[in-house]
């Protein structure tokens, strides 16, 4: 754990039995209604359905898109403070909500971190370490990009990405119009493709007060350009870990953030940290901070949000988590009963979702074990067994 700044936490605390808003209907969501109930508040969701997985744990649940005024309206009224579980959530709501009630993050954070270009002007301008990139949002600056990074570099929509979505890699200089082509010719980022030898993150939370921690290190694997699995904590070394850990201190403090903020990384075989893009709120990489650590990251987000301490993030023990994708369920239900009956130690989460499609986020096993590769090769283990039927 790194401690950045201590002291007492700045304004009014927030009290139980109040009632906190989360913008989103997720399972980010879900999981935050989940850690605020069982401090003993209140939760209202706004969801764009009432059966969405953060709707179905909460309270009460606002049924409106996230930029939708009348329904951001009804949902502030409800809420004594808001929060967010994704990062596409319209800036100007946020704006005349947090007139009215406080917002955490705030808009400032979450406008910076939903768009590439705002994001990677920032880091770039605050001298974070950045893979080459260049701004496509012309022709001409496409043609100017392609000869700066040179190929392969990848183009990335500068707005709406997420898993991978609204990303091209591009191979031959020739090929880069029908690349961008291909993204629908909006505003993009170009990207030197990097050879990393693996990818961290680190989930920081941000008091009030500036007070701020992070976790160890997380080491995640991606398959299909979404995340696999995650390692806490990351085998990468006492430098490296704490470069990375500094790294997410020192963006949340540039960005004056207050709530949970993730920070991912590629890191290259020199030992180079690179950032690669931030997360204003808990990800999954952190969800096995549910077992695995003193204070989950969803708790984080709670005690940021409503003034108080922040908790421990120290391990109870190392863990690695899974993702359960609806390729799962591919071939009818998942055999729960091996999986859960070889290894008594796997922690099975579901959301809720009633429709599994593959590639789409349903829930995860977490195992925590005192060698971090032993839980990995266990929550693997009991992931095969889902489907060896
Ligand atoms: P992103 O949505 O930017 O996190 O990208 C999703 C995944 O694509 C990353 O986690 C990497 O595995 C891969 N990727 C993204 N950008 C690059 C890059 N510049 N070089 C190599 N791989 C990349």
């Amino acid at each position: 754990m790194v401690s950045a700044e201590k002291g007492n936490v700045a304004g009014p605390v927030l009290p139980p039995p109040a009632t906190l808003g989360v913008i989103g209907g997720g399972q980010l969501g879900r999981m935050f209604v989940q850690a605020a109930q069982r401090m003993g508040y209140r939760t209202v969701v706004l969801s764009p359905t009432d059966d969405a997985p953060g709707a179905q744990a909460a309270h009460a649940t606002v049924v409106a898109p996230p930029d939708h005024l009348p329904g951001i309206r009804a949902f502030v009224e409800q809420a004594d403070a808001v929060t967010v579980e994704f990062e596409n959530v319209s800036a100007p709501a946020l704006r005349w909500a947090a007139r009215r009630r406080p917002v955490r993050p705030g808009w400032r954070t979450v406008w910076v971190s939903q768009n590439r270009l705002r994001e990677k002007g920032f880091l770039a301008r605050h001298g974070f370490p950045l893979a080459p990139w260049r701004p496509v949002r012309t022709r001409d600056e496409l043609t100017a990009a392609a000869q700066a990074l040179g190929t392969p570099f990848i183009l990335k929509t500068a707005a709406s990405g997420y898993d991978g979505k609204g990303q091209v890699r591009v191979d031959d200089a020739r090929n880069a119009e029908e690349a961008w082509s291909a993204l629908g010719r909006v505003a993009c980022v170009a990207e030197g493709w990097v050879t990393f030898a693996s990818e961290v993150s680190v989930v920081a939370a941000r008091g009030a007060d500036g007070s701020a921690v992070t976790y160890p290190v997380g080491l995640n694997r991606h398959e299909r350009h979404i995340l696999d699995s995650t390692v806490m904590p990351a085998p990468v070394g006492p430098a490296v870990s704490q470069e990375a850990q500094t790294l997410a201190l020192n963006v949340a403090q540039a960005l004056g953030t207050v709530g949970v903020l993730t920070v991912e990384f590629f890191l290259t075989a020199e030992g180079a940290l690179l950032v690669n893009e931030l997360a204003p709120r808990p990800h999954n990489s952190g969800h096995l901070t549910i077992e695995a650590a003193v204070t989950s990251q969803y708790e984080q987000q709670v005690r940021a949000l409503c003034g108080l301490p922040l908790g421990s993030t120290g391990l109870v023990s190392p863990a690695a988590m899974v993702n359960l994708l609806g390729d799962v369920w591919a071939r009818g239900e998942p055999d729960w009963k091996a999986a859960l009956g070889n290894d008594p130690g796997v922690k099975l989460h579901l959301y809720g979702k009633q429709t599994p499609k593959p590639g789409r986020k349903m829930g995860h096993l977490t195992v925590l074990d005192p060698d971090p590769e032993t839980a990995l090769a266990r929550a693997l283990a009991a992931r095969r067994a889902l489907t060896a039927r």
